[in-house]
This record gives structure tokens, sequence and C-alpha cells, in this order.
């Protein structure tokens, strides 16, 4: 059966015809059929360069054979414990020797339920109920977080949801993104009533947002001198930008760290961390309820240990921040020679042009949202019609994996000059 056809048949059963919503797009989404390295394969016969890359744990690209292995050597041991099991010390340990802010973690199954319970986390260690989150900042999707956020959300245009209790909500504050004076305004405004300050160091889920100059550093002091913590999301930016993450790329370090994506190697995980005075405070040791039955489950460890293992052997930051800024210098380029009105946004391995009015700068959620949406949606059409599959929203950012060589970026950036022109 082609796309076409299953796309129809899949929207009898599933809601849009999806699993998640930003995978739907008109007039049909195309079924994958395989995908191996930088590419993937539809039922079609089609084939395309993949940039969009599950969005974001594939840093290896498709089908690693070192990670497929060591899953298969598990996979003869058991999948599913519900009992300790050692790897689960071997990645904690990964973990906190790249994260020195990072001494005790959790393991959990799902980016959404790293930041559920590491909000919850802080408030029960400040005994507070306030958090402060950034407009267009997304953090996965619960109840708490479902405001002005990012990702499908925005795409679709629901970045509040429907069914999420107003009370659920109404301490969940909201501030733009590279806007230091906005934080110490809401946290002064809120004294000793706000718990943590959640963020992503780089926006990620309206395309890529990098933080301006001393912003973190300045989030952090500011965070410091208000006594309320600092959550860093580091579902997208962590084993990406470096082996420590946004926190060893821009010198910050956090109070909680969220991770997800690529540390479970391709694999569902989730994972809070920090303070081993906060971290404490989770059950059993603590009194802050946190639980899952596939926690921790061997197959997911074992992926994400094998990937770390790859990106520290392979300096796989290195390369791929490397191909990140070949592909944003020739884009630059093909933008100004196009006279499109656009700008080329993102950092280390994350890239994408925002038709932006005027070519401005896009610095926070409100530039995101100016950009024009409609026009990337028919450019997104374009280049897969060339055999290159950008994520198929204006608010996802474009991803450069260790699988992809000079000639696909080569063979890209044609694409982009064809289709920009
Ligand atoms: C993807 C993402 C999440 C949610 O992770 P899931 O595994 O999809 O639940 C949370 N925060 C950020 C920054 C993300 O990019």
């Amino acid at each position: 059966m082609n796309s076409e056809k299953l796309f129809e048949l899949a929207s009898r059963y599933m809601p849009g015809g999806v699993s998640s919503p930003v995978r739907a797009y008109k007039p049909y989404p195309f079924f994958t059929e395989s995908a191996k390295g930088s590419r993937i394969y539809d039922v079609d016969g089609r084939e395309y360069i993949d940039y969009c890359l599950a969005y974001g744990p594939l840093v290896l690209g498709h089908g690693n054979e070192e990670v497929r292995a060591a899953v298969r050597e598990q996979l003869e041991k058991g999948w599913l414990y519900g009992t300790p099991h050692e790897k689960e010390i071997e990645l904690a340990k990964k973990i906190t020797n790249s994260y020195p802010s990072v001494e005790m973690v959790r393991f959990v199954n799902t980016g959404s339920e790293a930041t559920m319970a590491g909000i919850r986390l802080a408030r029960g260690f400040k005994e507070r109920d306030k958090i402060v989150k950034i407009e267009g900042g997304f953090h996965g999707a619960h109840d708490g977080v479902l405001v002005k956020a990012g990702s499908g959300a925005t795409t679709f245009g629901i970045p509040d949801s429907k069914g999420v209790p107003k009370d659920s909500v109404k301490n969940t504050l909201q501030i733009p993104f590279n806007d230091a004076e906005a934080l110490t305004d809401t946290l002064t405004e809120n004294s000793g009533e706000v718990a943590a300050v959640i963020i992503e160091p780089v926006m990620g889920n309206v395309g890529p947002i990098p933080p301006r100059d001393n912003y973190l550093s300045e989030v952090r002091k500011i965070t410091e001198e208000k006594d309320v913590l600092l959550i860093l999301d580091e579902v997208i930016t962590g084993f990406r930008l470096a082996l420590g993450g946004a926190q060893e790329f821009y010198g910050v370090d956090a109070d909680l760290t969220i991770l997800g994506k690529i540390v479970g190697g391709g694999f569902p995980i989730g994972m809070f961390g920090g303070k081993k005075e906060i971290m404490e405070l989770v059950a059993p040791s603590g009194g802050v309820y946190q639980a899952g039955t596939f926690s921790g489950n061997p197959v997911s460890i074992t992926a994400g240990l094998k990937t770390i293992e790859i990106i520290e052997r392979e300096g796989v930051p290195g390369r791929i921040n490397e191909l990140g800024e070949r592909m944003r210098t020739a884009l630059r380029e093909i933008l100004a020679d196009s006279g499109v009105e656009g700008c080329v946004s993102g950092v280390g391995s994350m890239f994408k042009v925002f038709f932006s009015a005027g070519g401005k700068e896009v610095r926070n959620y409100a530039d995101a949202l100016s950009c024009d949406k409609n026009k990337y949606l028919r450019f997104f059409h374009t280049m897969l019609s060339s055999g290159i599959f950008l994520p198929p929203s204006q608010f996802e950012t474009n991803f450069v994996s260790f699988a992809h060589n000079d000639a696909d970026i080569e063979r890209t950036i044609e694409a982009y000059k064809e289709n920009l022109g």
C-alpha cells in the first residue's frame, strides 16, 4: 500500500492518522519503510536525506551497527526486569561524569515524564508552588507546562491545550527568552513563591533559538540571588552541543538537569538529576513520589550507554557542530543571494531557515510566531521533492547527525539553492 492509502486507513483508527501531532502534514505524510544512516526510505520507493531524525534522538543517524549489536546482545538476556541491574549504574556514572552539576539521577521513560517529575521535585524541595517557564518553551505534553508551549502545540495553533484545568497552570508563569530583565521582574513580583525556573538552554521547539551573549549566566546568577532552582531542560542539547551539553558548551550549571532523546540512543528514555541534596528527596529515599514500570529498562539503558560511548570515542559533537556551521554559513549566502526574506538560526548541529519579515533575527517566541509558516510548508514540500526530509513545521529544528557525510551536506546545500532561489 502507498503512503496516501495508508494515511487514509490510519486516519480511521488514530486521530489525525498519527501517534504524535507534528508528524501529520497535508496532504498526507510519507510512511516509512526503513531507515539507515543519514537516509530514510518511504513505502512509495523514495529516498530522503533525513534532517528531522526523529526530532532529536538520532545523533548517530539511523540504525547504528554498534548500537544494534549491543541491543541484540541485551535482548538475549531479557528486555525488562523490574529489578535493579548493573548497567543503570554505568549510565548514571557516565552522566554524572559528563555533567558536574548532576550528582544523582532518576531514569524515566520520556522527556515529558522527566520534566513532570523534575518540576514536582523542585516544588517539593522548595515547598513552593510557582514555576517560571519560557514562552514557546516545550517541556513535554503534561498539564503544568502546556501554556504557550512550542512544538506541535504551536504548529497546530493550540499552545494552550484544551482540557488543561486552569488550576493546573495558574502556578506557571511565563517570560520571553533572551530577556534577563523579565526574569528578574517576575521573580521580584513573586518573591518567595517560585520554586524553579525551567528553561531550554537553546530553544529547540519553535525552531532553534540560541541564547544571546551572557543570557544563560545571567539566568543562573538571578536564580541564585532570588533563591530559586534552575532546571535546565537539556533533552535536545544534552550529549549534542558537547558531551556535557549546553552546560559545558556555555559554561553554566543547573540545580536540576533534564535529559532524554539522545540518552536512550533512539529508545524511549528520560532522566532528571541534580544535586544530591535535592535528589535524595525522591522516593524511596525521600517524600517526592515518582515511579515507572519501564523505567531503567535494560534495552534503553544499553542503547544509551553504547551511544554515549561512541559520542565520546568519535568526538561526535565536534564533527556535527562543524557540519552544522558549514550548513548555516552556506544557507546565509544562499538566502542573501536569493533575496528571499528570512534568516538562518541555530547553533552546533541545529539549524533552520526562518521566513522572518525583512530577514529579522529570531530571538524569542514572538519573533518565531511572526514568521511565514505557510511559506515554510511550501518550502518543506519542494525540499521533499528534492529528496531532503526537513521537519514539517517552521517551529521544529533541523539536525545534522554523525552519519551525514560531506556529500550529503553538499547535496542538501544544492537543494536549498534550487528551492530558495
Ligand atoms: C522532546 C522534548 C521533551 C519531551 O520529551 P518526550 O520524550 O517527547 O516526552 C521535553 N523537553 C524538550 C526540550 C524536548 O525537546
